[in-house]
């Protein structure tokens, strides 16, 4: 497929850059940037994310530190380890890797995080400065998904008047991509379970983006012929007796129409983890030179 964004081959070059940048914080402040990983629990999938961002961190030149706590652990206990984490001066980014196990309150360790080492850009202060228009950490698979189509048309610029067609309304992905999209000029639809006639409304699209969490739920007929496709979506499926993943597009049919399109995987996955690493090292510029967010 030659319309494929090859979003592994942009996740390399991103973080080839960030580790030049590393370095060169390194020489001229002596600091090197420090990411903490806290998870908590044995969930397979998040222990995977995991290590993919430990291994990220590594070749992005970053001081990356994992701290396991057990699927038993306290609220309490969870808060005091993100105070800890708070203080250290050699932490500049704090994950905490979702879903959480039950009982314990995700909002309440979101808003702990210090906002300026809320790599993740979940916290209210990071999501209010990203509505408000102020520059700030955003949360990563937005942040992926609008380097990955800067570069495919060649500059910010280009989005301006565009329709681009959300579909989900999540607040890791959905709602902040709608945000960074309305701040690239695009004109912003956000489609979601409860939208009548989401085909139309899709195919209206000059950029589709789907974030849903169901396997193949757009097919061909929902994509102008032209249009480009970012499929967010991972879902882990049965075929032929095997488990695979899939994304939120029909890959096979919605290539034949879409001008460019992301597969799964291969596609936001990893640029989801090299905006980690570049939201690390902004977040440690910010801390090192007590300067203001700074845009991506
Ligand atoms: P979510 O479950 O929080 O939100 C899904 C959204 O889709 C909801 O807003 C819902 O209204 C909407 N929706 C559900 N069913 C629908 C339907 N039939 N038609 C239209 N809209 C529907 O999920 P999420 O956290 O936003 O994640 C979405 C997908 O993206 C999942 O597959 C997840 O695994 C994947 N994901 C990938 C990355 C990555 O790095 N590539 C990161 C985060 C999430």
């Amino acid at each position: 497929h030659e319309n494929r964004i090859d979003g592994k081959a942009m996740a390399d070059r991103l973080v080839a850059d960030v580790a030049k940048q590393v370095a060169t914080l390194k020489q001229t402040e002596h600091v090197i940037p420090g990411l903490a990983v806290v998870i908590v629990g044995d969930d397979p999938a998040s222990k995977v994310y995991v290590g993919n961002k430990i291994k990220r961190a590594k070749e992005a030149g970053l001081n990356s530190i994992k701290y396991e706590l057990p699927e038993n652990c306290t609220q309490d206990e969870l808060e005091q380890l993100i105070e800890r984490l708070n203080n250290d001066a050699d932490v500049h980014g704090i994950l905490v890797q979702l879903p959480l196990p039950k009982p314990l309150s995700e909002a309440r360790v979101i808003e702990l995080i210090s906002a300026e080492k809320d790599v993740d850009g979940f916290h209210p202060q990071n999501v209010g400065r990203l509505v408000a228009g102020q520059h700030s950490l955003v949360p990563c698979t937005p942040l992926g998904c609008l380097i990955m189509l800067r570069e495919h048309f060649h500059g910010e610029a280009a989005l301006s008047g565009k329709h681009a067609v959300v579909i989900g309304r999540s607040n890791i992905v959905g709602k902040p991509l709608a945000q960074l999209l309305l701040q690239a000029n695009c004109t912003v639809s956000i489609v979601h379970s409860r939208t009548r006639d989401i085909e139309t409304l899709c195919r209206q699209a000059d950029i589709l983006i789907a974030a849903v969490g169901r396997p193949q739920l757009v097919e061909k007929n929902w994509v102008k012929p032209g249009a480009v496709v970012i499929d967010v979506g991972i879902n882990a499926i049965e075929s032929d007796g095997a488990r695979k993943l899939v994304g939120d597009v029909d890959f096979a049919s919605v290539s034949q129409v879409a001008s460019a399109i992301t597969p799964v995987p291969g596609g936001v996955g990893p640029m989801t983890i090299a905006c980690l690493m570049q939201n690390t090292l902004n977040a440690a510029r910010m801390q090192i030179q007590h300067s203001d967010p700074i845009r991506t």
